[in-house]
């Protein structure tokens, strides 16, 4: 749904001017250095980009699901490692508050992450459990009015900046599966916690992920999202499910942007007196990468209005997340042959994008998990 064109006609093209007058020329150097200058990052909060999903009256823009595909795709046509900064506090850090949090802990976040001003990580993953992630064993014990948790949470994207952390943990030993897990909002700064070492990765970098380890950290009982044990692996997917809608955007941005730099580069380059691109197997590798490419936007497009429009998108997301992200590494495999060699070499970019975009299909659910939840909900829904 998208509220007022005029607007978000506007709010676009002050996005991709940022994408190609500030981003895309500083790629590089971001990469080299490992970390966003803070100019940068400036820029990305006066533009309001940490306030995406916020609603209005809590300071953010309050863009519904299509507005908010839409500003990834153009944002990613710059390197995914700028989008990684501002996503977990527009996406998975933020919405469980949003989503299912109480009046007053929305009250208490949401403006500041809307700012800028705090960063939003979220906690699930750990050493012992990823895609079984309803097997934690990150233990929040309760003792007056606090919970004690113990744990270890492992890649958590953006914990180095993170102000706050939507942390999920077992409430309820008993429970083994996901009826024993609460998600809590934690404050950084809460003694207790202590950051592992910055991972170092394949790609994406810029953007930062390390274990989060709690060790005896009070946090207050009224610091359960919603207020009520054992309903945090519900938030938890709630959250995931719109994630999936909003990182199938991400790889139509990065594949767009890929396919770009490629084709410009098919009719430069020249070989046997003529150009790369009128060679009819290299126009093959571009048809296919454009066909994907629209496939997966209008199949990302049509899953956000369906989630706008109030309907249970949980398949249509798992299929965003899967097809958008396997497309990604296929267009990137296309666009680093095209360049030939010159796309084995860092000096033109197209490896690094390679690299970068690589993750799409391992997290927020790999792609096995993926097709596990599409073909799962196929086979309730035959046999309900
Ligand atoms: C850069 C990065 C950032 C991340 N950021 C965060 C974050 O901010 N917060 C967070 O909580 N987590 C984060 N993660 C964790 C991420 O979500 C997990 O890595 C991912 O869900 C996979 O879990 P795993 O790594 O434990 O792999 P595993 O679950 O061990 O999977 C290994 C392989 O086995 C396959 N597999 C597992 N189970 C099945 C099955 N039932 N059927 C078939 N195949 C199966 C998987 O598909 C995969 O191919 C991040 C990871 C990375 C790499």
């Amino acid at each position: 749904m998208i509220r007022d064109q005029e607007m978000m006609t506007a709010f676009l093209d002050t996005v991709s001017s940022f994408v190609r007058e500030d981003l895309i020329p500083s790629e590089e150097a971001v990469s080299e250095a490992d970390a966003i200058p803070e100019p940068i990052v400036k820029k990305m909060r006066d533009i309001g980009l940490f306030g995406l999903t916020v609603p209005e009256e809590f300071g953010g823009l309050g863009l519904t699901m299509e507005e908010e595909s839409l500003v990834m795709i153009e944002l990613c046509k710059a390197s995914p490692v700028f989008r990684s900064l501002i996503g977990t506090t527009v996406g998975i850090g933020s919405q469980g508050i949003l989503m299912d949090g109480t009046d007053e802990q929305k009250a208490d976040w949401l403006p500041r992450l809307a700012t800028g001003e705090v960063i939003a990580s979220f906690a699930l993953t750990e050493p012992g459990s990823g895609s079984d992630a309803a097997s934690i064993r990150t233990s929040a014990v309760r003792d007056g009015d606090d919970y004690v948790i113990n744990g270890t949470k492992r890649f958590i994207t953006n914990a180095p900046h993170a102000g706050v952390f939507t942390l999920m943990a077992r409430t309820n030993p008993e429970d083994k599966g996901a009826g024993g897990i609460s998600a809590f909002i934690v404050d950084a700064k809460t003694p207790g916690i202590s950051l592992g070492k910055n991972d170092k990765k394949m790609g994406q970098r810029g953007a930062h992920t390390c274990d989060v380890i709690f060790e005896d950290c009070r946090v207050p009982a009224s610091n359960i999202i919603g207020l009520k044990e054992g309903r945090g692996f519900k938030t938890a997917m709630k959250v995931l499910d719109k994630g999936r809608i909003h990182i199938g955007a991400v790889c139509v941005g990065v594949a767009e942007r890929m396919l770009d730099d490629a084709l410009n580069y098919a009719i430069e380059r020249k070989q046997f007196g003529q150009r790369i691109a009128d060679f009819q197997l290299v126009q093959a590798m571009l048809a296919d990468s454009k066909a994907e490419i629209y496939a997966a936007k209008c199949m990302v497009l049509d899953a956000a209005r369906r989630r706008d429009n109030g309907e249970d998108i949980s398949t249509e997301a798992a299929c965003c997340k899967m097809y958008a992200s396997e497309m990604c590494g296929r267009v990137a495999d296309r666009a680093v042959q095209i360049f030939g060699g010159a796309g084995y070499m860092a000096e033109y970019g197209i490896e690094r994008l390679y690299r970068d975009v690589r993750l799409f299909r391992i997290y927020e659910g790999t792609t096995q998990i993926q097709q596990i939840v599409i073909a799962r909900n196929m086979v309730r829904a035959a046999t309900a």
